[in-house]
């Protein structure tokens, strides 16, 4: 067989189990039945049966390595990972008052998840997946738990080790994945939700960019999230003008994203000249997502995907790794992830009983707001990157 996709995948990732509440919420009396979080298990068996019902001939599946503690502290705090580990192995559970939570499995399926990651990274720029042809398949770490939200001290936002920013190190640390390692790297977030870990631990680097599209949700919690993903948190010291945030507003879809890479991903990429693109691959911004707050479809994550695609190919000589972040309706994540692939390898799925088509497509975007919140964003940014 040949592959055109690698799938960085263990069954030991499906053992992380978040605690139950009031969704994602700690429990109260007033909801009858605990609900299962929204991190559950079915997200990434969805995805896992869509690559096998839609592409299962021409993709293979590695066993990733757990991220070694050498690996975990080129981003994290050696006291976080001591903390992580103990509270796991004491049987875990909610921290604090916050939405993430944890189990006795979670830090050895966070640590494989990261595997998954730094394996990724490693493949893409080893063996890029377009400039070596089909012989080179698209490296895409399916991550559980995901990584975007956790910071170099702290877990947040169901997210305990930052996969994305763990293979950036990596790809860049001569001891890391790759034969060769990387001078500088881009990460492109379109997860709905700001990736605020990955912009805390590159926030003063000038070899890492970090570029997110995402809802305007500001900081949620002051202790554990104080990020806001704003215009103006434009990095720090070196780092400034390496973070690119363009928060968007409700309703966002498929036009609105295809406007911002337009608009900003594609010349900021493209200007910055990275050996590596990353994507922070969350598909949360489907119309029925109950975290999030924007209506992309199917037909706008191919486009997505196939704007990455071109973006690495012209860019990093097609050295690209998809990074599994978020997504919460079990069943729109399938047909979300499903356009994603279509767009990198640039094939369209006939579904029976759906055709091309995606079922959650029933919400009209309001493209004069939207297009107004990219102008600003565009306006800010022009002070460190060619956009307009
Ligand atoms: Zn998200």
């Amino acid at each position: 067989m040949t592959a055109d996709i690698t799938v960085y995948w263990d069954d030991r990732m499906l053992d992380h189990e978040p605690p139950r509440g009031a969704f994602k919420f700690p429990d109260t009396p007033i909801v009858a039945t605990p609900e299962v979080h929204p991190d559950r298990r079915e997200r990434v068996e969805n995805v896992r049966a869509m690559i096998d019902h839609a592409f299962g001939d021409v993709t293979e599946t590695v066993s990733p390595a757990r991220a070694s503690r050498t690996a975990l502290e080129r981003v994290h705090d050696p006291d976080y990972l001591d903390w992580l580990e103990a509270f796991c192995a004491d049987g875990g559970g909610r921290i604090e008052d916050t939405t993430t939570g944890m189990n006795e499995h979670t830090y050895d399926a966070a640590r494989v998840s990261a595997g998954a990651a730094i394996a990724a990274a490693g493949h893409a720029l080893d063996a890029p997946s377009s400039e070596s042809g089909p012989e080179s398949p698209l490296p895409y770490a399916l991550c559980r738990p995901s990584g975007h939200h956790a910071q170099p001290d702290r877990a947040d936002g169901f997210c305990f080790l930052n996969n994305a920013a763990l293979a950036a190190e990596a790809a860049l640390a001569d001891d890391g994945p790759a034969d060769v390692a990387a001078d500088r790297v881009a990460i492109v977030d379109w997860d709905v939700h700001h990736g605020n870990g990955t912009q805390e631990a590159f926030v003063d680097r000038e070899d890492v960019l970090f570029v997110s599209a995402h809802n305007d949700h500001g900081s949620w919690h002051p202790e554990y999230h104080p990020q806001e993903g704003s215009i103006d948190e434009v990095g720090t010291g070196d780092g400034e003008g390496y973070t690119v945030n363009v928060p968007l507003p409700p309703g966002t879809g498929n036009r609105g994203y295809e406007a911002v890479f337009d608009r900003i991903v594609e010349p900021v990429v493209a200007e910055f000249d990275p050996d590596l693109l990353l994507v922070s691959a969350g598909q949360d911004a489907g119309p029925a997502d109950m975290n999030g707050r924007n209506i992309a479809t199917r037909s706008g994550f191919r486009e997505m995907g196939a704007r990455a695609r071109r973006l690495a190919d012209g860019t990093a000589d097609g050295a690209l790794a998809l990074i599994q972040e978020g997504g919460y309706q079990p069943s729109h994540l399938s047909f979300a992830t499903l356009g994603v692939f279509e767009g990198v390898l640039d094939r369209t799925v006939e579904l029976e009983g759906y055709g091309t088509d995606d079922p959650f497509t029933f919400l009209d975007e309001p493209t004069d707001l939207v297009d107004e919140w990219i102008d600003e964003a565009v306006a800010r940014h022009r002070e460190y990157w060619p956009v307009e």
